[in-house]
């Protein structure tokens, strides 16, 4: 048996200088209330929401970490092939780790650990748990999911607005 041990950062993924970041939810973001559960049950995300996460990465080139409960048991292949297969444009390069001091904490740490970080910004429909990180979060709602308002707020978050 031949064996390759493999790292991922920097092998598959390219991490550069002056990277954008999205941390990205998927229930209440790329699903909403009435499209929720079954979405978590065949891996779909809706149509729509795509569009509107494809018009935020084609105007930021920014890349995807997930920092949904999604991400939990997912290898970051699992992850982008989801994506992909769901029509995203965007290169998921990352997920957040798991703490139990809630999600801002969670992508503080991922920020901590990666070199190149130049702007993120945390697409979530919660945002309780937040902390510091707070002025960064474009809040969607779960009825509703991303729309195009959410776009706008993206861009001018990232800095990139007219
Ligand atoms: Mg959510």
């Amino acid at each position: 048996m031949k064996i390759i041990f493999l790292d991922i950062d920097g092998v598959f993924h390219c991490f550069e200088d002056h990277m954008k970041i999205i941390f990205l939810d998927i229930d209440g973001v790329l699903n909403c209330k009435a499209t929720c559960a079954q979405s978590s049950k065949n891996y779909k995300f809706d149509a729509d929401k795509v569009v509107f996460l494809n018009d935020i990465i084609h105007q930021t080139q920014a890349n995807i970490v997930v920092s949904s409960s999604w991400r939990c048991g997912m290898t970051i292949k699992n992850l982008q092939d989801m994506f992909g297969k769901n029509g995203v444009n965007g290169i998921v390069i990352g997920s957040t780790p798991s703490s139990t001091h809630g999600r801002g904490d969670e992508i503080q740490q991922w920020i901590k650990n990666h070199y190149g970080v130049e702007s993120f910004i945390i697409i979530d429909d919660d945002d309780f748990d937040m902390g510091d990180l707070l002025n960064r979060v474009v809040l969607t709602d779960m009825e509703t999911g991303l729309q195009a308002k959410h776009v706008e707020q993206a861009i001018t978050l990232f800095g990139m607005g007219k």
